[in-house]
């Protein structure tokens, strides 16, 4: 089947996609933004001093976890050396060193790192996507590639629907995205005004998934003490609770 390379042809093939394996696939073959395409395959060409032995993944990365997941971690994008490097997502970089950790406490990661597609990782309960499948330069999509993309997030959330409980949204941008994905997945209109994002906010409709607020895990975050491993472990086990995981 021929690559997306147009926002028309993104949403024709994510509706087509049968289950999570085949929506993996036809996301790691996405050509349709083609600023983004241009920077992820020059990152990948080019690379960081300390991977420049590494062949870069360099392509959009699809979602990691369990089928049956009740909970579902929405980020913004993939980061440039972290999951464009390795194409598994939050893999590699500090942000996912501290995603990890915190999973891993919570019981719903069964290791407390991610470092390679090949490193034993898995979830319990637990699905981890982006709204955005390729890295951003400066870490910024605009909103056209965020709109070409988001039918593949919604797909995701759709395959998942039955299981799901609660969207853990890291930062704003995940927070915006998940109003869109309201309508288009569970044909329910957004609140308006929209709640306001923020670290431990919370949003609840009728037979729609929760939404928690996260601070991203991003280093500007962490190092800062913005986001501490404290108020990571809170967010998560209350997602758990809502979810109705042990
Ligand atoms: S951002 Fe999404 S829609 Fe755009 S090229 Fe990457 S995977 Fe395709």
């Amino acid at each position: 089947m021929a690559e997306p390379r147009t926002a028309d042809e993104v949403a024709a093939r994510a509706r087509r996609a049968a289950d999570l394996p085949d929506l993996d696939g036809a996301i790691s073959g996405c050509f349709a933004c083609p600023r983004l395409v241009a920077w992820r395959e020059e990152v990948a060409r080019t690379k960081r001093a300390a991977f420049r032995d590494q062949e870069y993944w360099g392509r959009p990365v699809p979602g990691l976890g369990a089928p049956d997941a009740r909970i579902a971690i929405l980020g913004l994008a993939p980061a440039a050396h972290g999951g464009n490097r390795t194409g598994r997502i939050f893999t590699g970089d500090r942000s996912g060193d501290v995603l990890f950790a915190a999973l891993h406490r919570a019981g719903l990661a069964n290791q407390p790192t991610s470092v390679a597609r090949d490193d034993g990782l898995t979830l319990r309960a637990t699905r981890i996507f982006s709204a955005v499948r390729c890295a951003p330069p400066d870490n910024k999509p605009t909103p056209g590639e965020r709109d070409t993309c988001a039918p593949w997030l919604h797909r995701e959330l759709e395959l998942i629907r039955p299981t799901l409980r609660v969207v853990v949204a890291l930062g704003a941008f995940a927070w915006a995205a998940w109003w869109p994905a309201l309508r288009a997945v569970y044909g329910v209109r957004p609140p308006s005004p929209r709640p306001v994002f923020g670290h431990g906010a919370h949003w609840s409709g009728t037979a729609v998934p929760e939404l928690l607020g996260c601070y991203h895990v991003s280093q500007q975050n962490t190092f800062t003490g913005r986001l501490t491993p404290q108020m990571l472990d809170e967010v998560f086990t209350r997602a758990k609770q809502v979810a109705g995981v042990d």
